[in-house]
């Protein structure tokens, strides 16, 4: 696959959209291989004081920390870098960020890495001007965010496209989403050079990310059928490149991915998910060293297929569609097992009874809303079911 047929593809679909969406009239992407110099000059139309924020290890690893603050002192701006920022960040390393921002007081923010440094740049964004866990609450009204430039090295959350963060309180133990159209990164970059050092292990957890996006929109009720052609998109793509990418090096398929992730994350920012997403977030909470990719790893299979057990004949036929779209047979479940097995995600995290009560109680907690939104109506205990039967300790 060519890359310019992807990107022109990409257009197409966004300009036939954007009338009758500001989210798609506001997108600004570009998909560049080593264009680093031609990024940071792309930047000064947001200012000279930067600040510039990426994880602890892989972007200063491979060399792109020290490559942009020499392209940033070339051309003239005035640069503080944050990194203390991990998987799954939380409140707290935001909050860091806020004061780092406070003092340095930048005219706008790059955020260079994953979904975690992303989100981490949107609440710093936000939180200059307001407590961020009262945003998340709803306590406060967002009026006001630093621009953000980011650059996604993960394919991936779709966050340098979307107008979401997710954030960790280690307070509260809750794992809560913002979603404010300000958040939306003013340009959104994805750069080859820098997404195909993705470890495999990325490569699936944030690609198994990009199905789960993709497959929860497409089977929410108010799926529209512009997000629907771009959940179609994602997952032919997903199809193609996904197991491709993971097994090898061809820089197609990371390219494929790249664009897997954008259309995916589009069609996410224009409808949301819905109960696998719901339950991943209390297990990330409570215990952080399980990826959103695995979470979701986790429960994908054992949920969808209560739904289908319950579904109507309606929803079991979208749910058959999108497995054929992923190169499967029309049972789902089946291809989702294929998929997780071809990802090496076939053992699953496993947790006392204890703490599977309190990824339960947490899910039909907090996130009810999210629950509330599964395109058939599943019980409390039915919930309970499915995260004992995924996740609890044999
Ligand atoms: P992370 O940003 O957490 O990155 C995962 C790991 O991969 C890190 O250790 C990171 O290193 C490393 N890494 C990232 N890029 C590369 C690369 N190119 N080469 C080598 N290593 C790399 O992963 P995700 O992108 O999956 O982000 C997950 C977060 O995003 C979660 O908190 C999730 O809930 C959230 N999310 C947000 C969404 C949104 O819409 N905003 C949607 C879905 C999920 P290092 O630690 O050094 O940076
Ligand atoms: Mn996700």
């Amino acid at each position: 696959m060519e890359d310019k047929d992807e990107g022109r593809i990409l257009q197409e679909m966004i300009e036939k959209h954007k009338p009758k969406s500001d989210y798609l009239a506001s997108l600004n992407i570009r998909v560049g291989n080593n264009d680093h110099h031609e990024v940071v000059a792309a930047m000064k139309e947001f200012g000279k004081k930067v600040l510039f924020l990426t994880g602890t290890r892989a972007m200063r690893n491979y060399g792109f920390l020290d490559k942009y603050l020499k392209l940033f002192e070339n051309q003239g701006f005035e640069v503080m870098h944050y990194d203390s920022i991990s998987a799954n960040p939380t409140l707290k390393q935001m909050e860091e960020g806020i004061d780092v921002a406070r003092e340095f007081k930048p005219d706008f923010i790059f955020a260079l890495g994953g979904g975690s440094v992303i989100d981490t740049a949107k609440v710093v964004s936000v939180g200059i001007s307001g407590k961020p866990w009262d945003f998340v609450e709803k306590r406060a009204e967002i009026s006001n965010a630093i621009p953000i430039v980011a650059s996604s090295s993960t394919s991936g959350t779709g966050s340098h496209i979307s107008a979401y963060a997710v954030a960790t309180n280690t307070d509260t133990l809750e794992k809560k989403t913002l979603k404010h159209p300000l958040l939306l990164p003013k340009l959104s970059i994805a750069d080859l050079d820098i997404v195909k050092h993705m470890p495999s292990s990325v490569i699936a957890s944030t690609g198994f990310d990009v199905l789960c996006h993709a497959a929860e929109v497409y089977t929410r009720k108010d799926c529209t059928p512009e997000a629907e052609e771009f959940c179609t998109r994602a997952l032919q793509l997903i199809r193609e490149h996904l197991v491709a990418s993971y097994n090898g090096d061809s820089l197609s398929n990371k390219v494929g991915m790249v664009y897997a992730d954008i259309y995916a994350g589009i069609a996410l920012n224009l409808v949301g998910t819905h109960v696998p997403h719901a339950i991943s977030h209390p297990i990330s909470a409570r215990f952080p060293n399980v990826n959103h990719g695995q979470a979701l790893a986790d429960v994908f299979a054992e949920t969808t297929k209560k739904m289908i057990e319950q579904g109507s004949p309606e929803l079991n036929k979208k749910f058959e569609h999108i497995s054929e779209l992923l190169g499967g047979s029309s049972d789902f479940v089946r291809t989702i097992l294929n998929y997780k097995k071809l990802l090496d995600f076939e053992t699953p995290k496993r947790f006392s009874r204890e703490e599977c009560e309190l990824i339960y109680l947490d899910t039909i907690g907090y996130r009810k809303p999210s629950v509330d939104r599964s395109p058939v109506g599943l019980t409390k205990s039915e919930v309970r079911d499915i995260i004992y039967t995924s996740l609890q300790k044999k």
